[in-house]
């Protein structure tokens, strides 16, 4: 039998159990607040058509134009972003238009900046040894866009923002602080998202996976001062296992290497 009393004389003063429960409970009602709001602000941008999305990035592309002349590099990395282009399947409602600006300069670096624009180094291209690899790269970039990971930042950046302006009143430095910290780098899950993206749209494209993992698997050997790449993608060694197991469960075969054209294959 349940002793009904068990549990309801204690109201009669408030106990510092009581008192805890109830820090405890606003405080978990707070956080679920705000994980709501941030999953329906999210939500919401996410909706944002490509077009406006496009928009938006216009202004932060042309500040890498300049430092992109053209080139046969460039010319030949577009052709190469066109192919993986044309086997991206019609998922997607609105059509993007990817390009991609070469930049000489030694850093080791990729990224997609808001826009459907993906921006390659001369760093990063010195260092692929095969062309599947280096589609590997840019499928991955492909996929931050295809997953939206741009305005899902935006969106977190907003809401961190809000929240901590309520919080500290007005304290702008600490807003454009959380938005540096957050439009910086993307989370994991979202990278494990663009790495699968990624594998399936090189397999399309190639009909075999063969170069998925050797990006990553060189970056957790072999690291430079100037490996940018790995401050936005950390854990290059867990990347290659997820990749392989992803390989292995899609039954994807592993074939020949495609070498790289003249033009890309860098002294
Ligand atoms: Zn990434």
């Amino acid at each position: 039998m349940v002793d009904p009393n068990a549990t309801g004389d204690r109201n009669a003063e408030a106990s510092p159990w009581e008192l805890l429960t109830l820090t405890g409970m606003f405080f978990c009602a707070i956080a679920l607040l705000l994980w709501l709001l941030n999953f329906s602000v999210t939500w919401l941008i996410v909706q944002m058509p490509v077009r406006w999305e496009q928009q938006l990035g216009q202004a932060l592309v042309k500040i890498y134009e300049p430092q992109a002349p053209p080139s046969p590099q460039q010319d030949e990395l577009n052709a190469l972003l066109d192919r993986l282009e044309a086997n991206i399947t019609a998922g997607t409602k609105e059509k993007r238009d990817y390009r991609l600006l070469y930049i000489p300069e030694a850093t080791v670096n990729a990224a997609a900046l808001p826009g459907d624009t993906v921006i390659v180094y001369q760093g990063l291209l010195e260092q692929m040894e095969s062309e599947n690899e280096l589609m590997m790269v840019l499928s991955h970039e492909i996929g931050h866009f295809a997953n939206r990971d741009h305005l899902r930042n935006i969106g977190r950046t907003l809401v961190i923002r809000t929240v901590i302006s309520t919080i500290f009143g007005d304290a702008s430095w600490l807003g454009d602080l959380a938005q540096i910290a957050s439009a910086a780098r993307f989370s994991q899950s979202q990278e494990k998202q663009a790495d699968e993206y990624g594998l399936n749209l090189l397999y399309k494209t190639y009909g075999q996976a063969a170069g998925a993992t050797d990006f990553f698997a060189r970056m957790s050997q072999n690291l430079g001062a100037n490996w940018d790449f790995l401050t936005s993608h950390p854990a290059p060694a867990k990347r290659v296992e997820h990749l392989k197991v992803l390989i292995q469960e899609k039954g994807y075969e592993v074939g020949e290497y495609t070498p790289l054209s003249e033009t890309l294959t860098l002294p």
